[in-house]
């Protein structure tokens, strides 16, 4: 007798499992209209630790002028609204992005970036709320070479690294983040410490706030791949 518990149990599950997709149906025949205006999401932070554990997730459209994003979670609990224009602001403020039409956000150039927005959407998710988003600047201290490094803007784009120290191994470190500059925010190595944008447009925000990543950008990588994979394998109800 005791076997036909677990058989029952599963019988049970299973009901409760279909009836669980049909009201989540019902619930949500609105939404996957709305979906169908949202794009197609990049980036993902599956459990925010600022708002709730709730699941984050940066979309890309197609919009008139170029690409555009949208900071969007499915979750409905009071304050999202708050939440998302938090981050929303702070893409503008930390990333250089520009208002678009419906609360959505683009760069003045109109391409995507897509590394570039996505790493900063991922930083930006892990701000402490309470503090208000500043800029970064242009420079950066390097523990390996002992100096800060100062990158300075050039018309069209371009970008030029330097450290405020004479040693091989400063100017070494110097060229080490102008290549993790080409991989964060996805630039052309010019020579070994200028890079450029292929859209010919100055992104100073957006550089500034990528430099402490590009100190280490292997650990910047890592983690980035690590976000996605998780964002791809795990349905969302199983998101930690
Ligand atoms: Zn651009």
């Amino acid at each position: 007798m005791s076997t036909k518990i677990p058989t029952n149990s599963a019988r049970r599950i299973g009901t409760v499992g279909i009836c669980g997709i049909v009201a989540f149906w019902l619930d949500n025949r609105g939404v996957m209209a709305q979906t169908l205006d949202i794009g197609i999401r990049i980036e993902l932070v599956s459990m925010d630790r600022h708002f709730h554990d709730i699941s984050l997730g940066l979309y890309r459209l197609d919009g008139a002028d170029g690409a555009e994003f949208l900071v969007h979670s499915y979750s409905r609990l009071a304050g999202v609204a708050g939440r998302l224009a938090f981050v929303a602001g702070a893409m503008k403020t930390m990333g250089g992005l520009v208002a678009a039409e419906n609360g959505r956000l683009r760069f003045p150039c109109g391409r995507e970036h897509n590394r570039g927005v996505r790493r900063v959407f991922l930083d930006i998710c892990k701000l402490d709320p309470g503090e208000p988003p500043a800029a970064r600047e242009l420079n950066v201290f390097d523990q390996k070479a002992a100096a800060t490094v100062t990158v300075t803007s050039y018309d069209n784009g371009r970008y030029t690294f330097a450290a405020d120290e004479d040693a091989d191994k400063a100017a070494a470190r110097a060229g080490a983040i102008a290549r993790g500059i080409v991989k964060l925010a996805e630039t052309t190595l010019e020579d070994d410490t200028t890079v450029s944008f292929d859209c010919g447009h100055g992104h100073d925000v957006l550089v500034a706030q990528l430099l402490p990543r590009a100190t280490n950008v292997r650990a910047a990588v890592r983690e980035q791949e690590t976000a996605a994979s998780r964002g791809v394998l795990a349905a969302p109800s199983q998101q930690e």
